[in-house]
């Protein structure tokens, strides 16, 4: 049995959002925007945003304070900083972060007596604001998912989704935006998406529809992304890299993310390593524990990309930080509980997890 849902319309090429302003006027008369503090307003795509809106007629504010992996107290200032105001919809601009933040603040603004914990239960809500997201970095799909992951009090990432509210109503992907990530941007952002389509090529969540998404993100990867990083002002490169982001998106909304993605988080919050480059220093082990269960499947990964770890070295990817004994023994025992663990195939037992923590460690 296998279910397909991805609600999100998709607009892409250049300059999508200027020729397709109604779909964007039919979302209300008053956005919030949230995006970062600079990229947006360098790329061009803030200004091409500001310019639809006033040609449509359309109020915004603009809240430019969205950091790299948004915490819940990123979310909380959003929401009282707008506490009187109200707005028709969300608008997402920037990567991964601005969107997530998007989602968060999309449900707690239709649902005010939320707090940002409630986003984890969702019996709490069955409403949101809708959602329009402009991703300006090729990576984490996250315009055409339900999850949003945010960082908790505790300094710990934990994703949160909803089955239909959090899926953005609207993307539009216009490659223009990514031309100018920085070459080690480009690289864990490319990593992050990679790590999307292989995971959930090889989830025991994947499906028939998935897989075929998966195998064309693969491909388009494997060929694009060498590119990209030699050659940071192909066009066509940059939209093939859009591309496999976007469907690699549409795949983990099916299959969700594996091990990899909860073995890298804590390198990405306690040791400041990008999410993409924290969870591609473990996708080697995802794919060397399918072998047994789905040997045709890691044939075709490596039919495309080689060995795993050889395609990383080949892009640059060098993960290596301190960890003392006790992060260790903390980080172990988060992956060891981690949800991720019941769809990823082969066995992550204790010391297996151990062997890959001690193998980005520096001694
Ligand atoms: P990001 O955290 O959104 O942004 C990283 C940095 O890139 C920021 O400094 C940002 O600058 C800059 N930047 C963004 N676009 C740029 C451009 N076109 N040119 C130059 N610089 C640019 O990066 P991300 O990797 O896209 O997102 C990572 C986040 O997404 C993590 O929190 C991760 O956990 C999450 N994630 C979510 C999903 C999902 O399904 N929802 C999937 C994977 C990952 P400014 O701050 O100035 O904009
Ligand atoms: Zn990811």
């Amino acid at each position: 049995m296998w279910y397909y849902f991805m609600p999100t319309k998709i607009y892409f090429g250049e300059k999508c959002v200027e020729q397709n302003k109604d779909v964007l006027k039919s979302l209300g008369k008053k956005a919030l925007i949230l995006t970062g503090k600079r990229s947006s307003k360098e790329n061009g795509s803030l200004d091409d945003l500001l310019r639809v809106l006033s040609q449509i007629g359309t109020d915004y504010e603009i809240f430019d304070e969205v950091e790299e992996n948004p915490t819940f107290s990123l979310i909380r200032s959003v929401l009282s900083e707008y506490k009187e105001a109200s707005f028709d919809f969300i608008i997402g601009l920037g990567g991964g972060s601005p969107m997530d933040s998007a989602k968060a603040v999309a449900v707690l603004m239709k649902n005010r007596e939320l707090k940002v914990e409630d986003l984890y239960d969702v019996s709490k809500y069955t409403e949101a604001l809708p959602i329009c997201a402009i991703p300006t970095t090729a990576g984490t799909g996250s315009e055409v998912t339900q999850y949003s992951v945010l960082t908790d009090d505790q300094g710990f990432k934990r994703g949160f989704s909803h089955p239909v509210v959090t899926f953005p109503k609207l993307a539009f992907l216009d490659p223009r935006y990514t031309l100018n990530m920085s070459q080690s941007l480009t690289r864990s952002t490319g990593l992050d998406a990679l790590c999307h389509a292989v995971e959930g090529f090889l989830s025991r969540r994947a499906t028939p529809i998935s897989d075929l998404y998966a195998k064309k993100s693969i491909e388009l990867i494997a060929e694009n992304l060498p590119k990209v990083l030699q050659k940071p002002d192909e066009l066509e490169a940059r939209a093939n890299m859009l591309l496999a982001s976007c469907l690699a998106g549409m795949v983990i909304s099916q299959t969700s993310t594996t091990v990899a993605h909860a073995l890298g988080y804590p390198l990405t919050t306690f040791k400041n390593i990008r999410h993409g480059d924290a969870t591609a220093a473990f996708l080697d082990a995802i794919v060397e524990q399918a072998v047994l269960e789905v040997p045709e499947k890691v044939g075709f990964v490596k039919s495309v990309l080689g060995e795993v770890s050889a395609f990383l070295k080949r892009v640059g990817l060098d993960v290596k930080v301190p960890i003392n004994e006790e992060e260790l023994e903390l980080w172990i025992a988060r992956v060891k509980n981690a949800p991720h663990l019941q769809w990823t195939r082969g066995s992550f037992t204790e010391d297996l997890i151990k062997y890959l923590y001690e193998r980005v460690r520096i001694h």
